[in-house]
């Protein structure tokens, strides 16, 4: 087998891809989601990223509460409108229940696929890509968790000329950054938090790691833009991101992207039949957004617009 056959064949687990992002990197972006998280943000914006398999998802709006879920059911499970958190335990995502819902009400969130594949569709897009100076990200979920697949991707369409961005929560082992560093024209990299002790609260990881892989990707010559999503009540006061800029720039970064908080996730929490955690949180204004912004600069770091 070539070294591209290899490539091509590499499988992976991918939530979702949208062909027509614009936030996740310069220009028109193929965004694609690889499935499965190491944090675990209390504010998640895509709680169906976080498990590394697949997961069933329910839409209420179209369930008919007609029990034919449970009756298909392996497990015997309750049906979908009274599944509890704790059932997904049980859930072997043998998909009976969605073959019998009636109402399209359920989803499997989670397929596999090929390297391959995944680089042909981004092959597709060129034309797209190269109007708009854009390319693919790899964006998750976390996709160095899945090491040998995204850097199939990466390495594949770098090959054939899609510039490749890479978004990543920083928290893995630096050989997987390292490695894919090889195939990436640009990181985003998130930096959430400055305090350690509420980073560790509100996203299960510790701090000093993420740090650490931070400066070791920019040292090695990397392309790097750290994101920071700003979570009200959380850490979006001007003293919290002044503390971040001067950490990230502390870091070596040069430039930095403050994410307003986007409250679209309520929903997909439904799906999961998971209480949303941030019922009450809002977006930022735009002028607490510019203000937070100037703080950022007067650290002597460039702002990126989302
Ligand atoms: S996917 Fe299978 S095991 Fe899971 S709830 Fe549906 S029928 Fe039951
Ligand atoms: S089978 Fe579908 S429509 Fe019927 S209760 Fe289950 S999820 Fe709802």
């Amino acid at each position: 087998m070539t070294d591209t056959a290899a490539l091509r064949a590499q499988r992976g687990l991918l939530f979702a891809v949208d062909e027509t992002a614009t936030h996740d990197g310069p220009g028109l972006r193929m965004s694609v989601y690889l499935k499965g998280c190491p944090l675990r943000c209390v504010w998640c914006h895509s709680p169906e990223s976080i498990a590394p398999k697949p997961e069933v998802a329910w839409y209420e709006a179209l369930c008919r509460k007609c029990g034919a879920c449970a009756t298909a059911c392996p497990e015997k499970l309750a049906p979908w409108f009274e599944q509890m958190p704790e059932h997904r335990a049980r859930c072997r995502q043998c998909g009976g229940c969605i073959e019998a819902c009636p109402g399209d009400a359920l989803e499997l969130k989670g397929y596999e696929t090929t390297a391959g594949e995944v680089a042909d569709a981004a092959e597709r897009l060129r034309p797209f890509f190269a109007r708009s100076g854009g390319g693919i990200t790899l964006t998750g979920g976390e996709p160095t968790l899945q090491p040998d697949f995204a850097v199939a991707i990466a390495a594949l369409c770098r090959g054939r000329g899609v510039h490749v961005a890479v978004e990543t929560c920083g928290c893995t082992g630096w050989e997987r950054l390292d490695r894919l560093a090889d195939a990436t024209d640009l990181f985003l990299y998130d930096l959430k938090d400055a305090d350690p002790a509420r980073h560790r609260r509100n996203t299960g990881a510790e701090l000093a790691p993420i740090t650490d892989n931070l400066r070791r990707l920019i040292t090695r010559g990397a392309d790097v833009i750290v994101r920071v999503p700003l979570i009200p009540g959380c850490h979006d006061s001007p003293a919290d991101v002044a503390a971040i800029a001067t950490l990230a720039r502390d870091c070596g970064a040069r430039r930095l992207t403050l994410l307003p908080f986007n409250p679209a996730a309520s929903g997909k929490y439904s799906w999961l039949r998971r209480p949303y955690p941030l019922p009450e949180a809002r977006p930022q204004s735009a002028e607490a957004l510019r203000r937070l912004e100037g703080i950022v600069a007067d650290a002597g770091l460039e702002v990126v617009s989302p």
